[in-house]
């Protein structure tokens, strides 16, 4: 990435900050991308990233990610993200999180952080001796625990919006839904799944847990590579993201794709009409997953795990305007999405053109500049 200044504005991005501090080890990237609907919000990642570039090109494709995800679900927060170069497994102190919570905090509440890939609620907390501007914390903390549960809850209700586009009923009693995954998420979604009374076909490239997924929900085992194929309703991705591409949408013998994983196109354009081309309704993913992000969001305004659910359960009703834009406007249901999170973003970006007062900052400059 040789032009910086470039890359920020091809994505639109306002501002990015680096961090060092060689006697703790830390370098970290914090990217903030949009603040139109609020303090930008996104989790820490500590990855061993083999080029500062990887780095940089991953925080501004997170961060810009968040956006959209925290402009669709309703919530009034922008879109951030941060990167910690090192190895999660070894170079992880104290010392580290503590000096990075404070350049977070420099940042005024500009950006809020939680956890991510490499980094997990003790981490966390280092970070919150120095600063505030942390969500995703223990419940013994106040905060919301894990978000995995809701997230869970959020692919579930999506699913039924999907069946309702499909098959014109948003019952899963008997939908056959192959999930591959068998992690945090995906068993959460199962167990909403099984007691609705859909037939799970369950895969994990870890066996154990596939195998346990199975007998706890009465389900059926499939190897990770017979997934794409088995023969369902609706195939769920919960593992890792790229999984829908060249190889895999060939096999698909679903009608709808709806899972918690996230960048689950490998090439966004060109995978999506794969999946059109094969008459495939893809629920995007940033949209059907963002329980996770609805539940830290909560803390910020004091954890109420009722008022999650109440808004969780939104994500049923935002599917259905995805789905009603792609068919008016013939536009593919990923492409559907961006519009619905840019109409919202820029349509409340306009209201802040209104004076409101004192929390106006050209108000706050002059209050300072009559004192001086
Ligand atoms: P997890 O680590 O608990 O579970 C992922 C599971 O996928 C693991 O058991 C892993 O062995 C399995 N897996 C990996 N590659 C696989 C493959 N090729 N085939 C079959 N199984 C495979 O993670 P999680 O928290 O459940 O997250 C799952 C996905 O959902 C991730 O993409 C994550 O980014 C996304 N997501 C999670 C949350 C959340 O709240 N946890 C929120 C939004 C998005």
């Amino acid at each position: 990435m040789t032009n910086t200044f470039e890359e920020l504005e091809r994505r639109d991005h306002e501002q990015v900050v680096f961090c060092s501090d060689k006697k703790v080890g830390l370098r970290a990237v914090i990217a903030v991308h949009n603040t139109t609907l609020g303090p930008s919000l996104g989790g820490t990642r500590m990855w061993m990233y083999t080029s500062e570039e990887d780095a940089l090109r991953d925080v501004l494709r997170l961060s810009r990610g968040m956006t959209y995800k925290a402009a669709i679900a309703g919530l009034n927060l922008g879109g951030g993200k941060a990167v910690i170069i090192g190895n999660p497994e070894k170079d992880k102190t104290e010392g580290l999180f503590r000096t990075y919570g404070r350049f977070v905090d420099t940042l005024g509440g500009r950006f809020i952080t939680s956890a991510d890939v490499g980094t997990e609620v003790r981490d966390l907390e280092w970070i919150r001796m120095e600063t505030r501007h942390v969500t995703g914390v223990s419940r013994l903390l106040g905060g919301g625990g894990d978000p995995s549960t809701v997230t869970g809850f959020g692919v579930y209700v999506g699913m039924k919006a999907c069946a309702h586009e499909v098959f014109g009923s948003d019952s899963l009693k008997g939908m056959k839904v192959a999930v591959q995954g068998a992690g945090k998420v995906a068993t959460y979604l199962c167990e909403h799944l099984a007691k609705e009374g859909a037939k799970l076909f369950i895969t994990d490239i870890q066996e154990k847990r596939a195998r346990a997924a199975v007998k706890r929900f009465s389900a059926t085992y499939i190897k990770p590579e017979k997934i794409f194929e088995t023969q369902a309703d609706i195939f769920a991705p919960c593992a890792l993201g790229g999984i829908l591409n060249d190889e895999s949408i060939p096999k698909l013998k679903c009608r709808i794709v709806a899972g918690g994983a996230n960048n689950q196109l490998l090439e966004e354009k060109k995978h999506i009409q794969m999946l059109m081309d094969r008459k495939i309704l893809y629920a995007p993913d940033y949209a059907i997953n963002a329980g996770g992000l609805i539940n830290v969001a909560s803390e910020l305004e004091g954890y109420n795990e009722e008022r999650v659910l109440k808004q969780a359960e939104g994500i049923y009703g935002i599917l259905q305007q995805i789905f009603q834009i792609a068919r008016e406007e013939k536009v593919p249901t990923s492409v559907a999405a961006n519009k619905l999170a840019e109409y919202r973003i820029q349509s409340l970006g306009r209201i802040k053109h209104i004076y409101s007062g004192k929390s106006n900052g050209v108000a706050h400059h002059n209050e300072v500049a009559n004192k001086t």
